[in-house]
């Protein structure tokens, strides 16, 4: 009659198998960029080894997992059309190094390894936004270097998310943009920016750099044109000082 179950009284032998915890498993989302770098071979290493792009220590890779950025952080931009950025790192912090090295080096094997860190840091962004735009570049310049960074990031990073690139946008030849300031990049880039397509949503317009946001502020003018809802920006650097990257929001959103 009477049992020692945990129901005592009522004589019933409590079945604790299906309370037990299943143990728990890790929920998917996006890995760290610090612990993505694939190590190379140890006899490759030995006789050759690698030197970070970054920091240029030896033997850690091309980007070693002390120049990975966490995660994109939202930074300010002085744009009237671009709601909000985002940026890796610094253009003064290693990974600055790396882009300088990628672009003005002609290195297109380490862009597409920043793309791959690019993708990861800025992959929870994507799942607000409905097409990845890259910001274009002048077929010329395009012929010159070899490549395009913002069409490799966003190809990369429509490769990880499954998010749709979209290219409406084009670039007329113009002035370089490097050596001018604030008000002649403004006034440089009126006019240079079209669109050829519509887009839809909420767009994520990618780039390399971001200085001071003229180029951005053009091409997301266009896209909203063109029928995006609201225009997002991501960047591998941004040429601010660490002052202008906002603390509160490290992560996204
Ligand atoms: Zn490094």
């Amino acid at each position: 009659m009477g049992t020692t179950g945990t129901w005592g009284t009522w004589g019933a032998v409590a079945d604790t198998s299906r309370l037990e915890r299943k143990p728990r498993t890790k929920r998917p989302g996006f890995p760290c960029p610090r612990h993505t770098a694939e190590p190379r071979q140890p006899m490759l290493e030995l006789l050759w080894p690698s030197q970070c792009a970054g920091c240029d220590v030896l033997g850690r890779g091309r980007l070693c997992p002390l120049c990975l950025p966490d995660w994109c952080r939202r930074v300010q931009v002085d744009t009237e059309h671009v709601s909000a950025a985002w940026s890796c790192a610094s253009l003064d912090d290693p990974l600055g190094n790396a882009l300088r090295k990628a672009k003005y080096g002609h290195d297109r094997s380490l862009m597409f390894e920043l793309a791959a860190v690019f993708a990861i840091a800025t992959a929870p962004l994507t799942p607000f936004c409905t097409a990845v735009v890259a910001v274009p570049t002048t077929p010329f310049r395009q012929l010159r270097r070899g490549f395009s960074p913002a069409a490799i990031l966003a190809g990369e990073l429509s490769r990880q998310t499954r998010i749709a690139v979209r290219q409406p946008l084009r670039m007329k030849a113009g002035a370089d943009q490097a050596s001018l300031s604030a008000s002649a990049r403004r006034r440089s880039m009126a006019g240079r920016i079209g669109s050829v397509g519509t887009v839809r949503g909420r767009v994520l317009l990618v780039d390399d750099v971001c200085t001071t946001g003229a180029t951005a502020d053009a091409c997301a003018q266009e896209l909203l044109c063109a029928g995006a809802a609201e225009v997002l920006l991501a960047t591998v650097c941004a040429a601010r000082r660490p002052a202008h990257i906002l603390r509160d929001n490290a992560r996204h959103t």
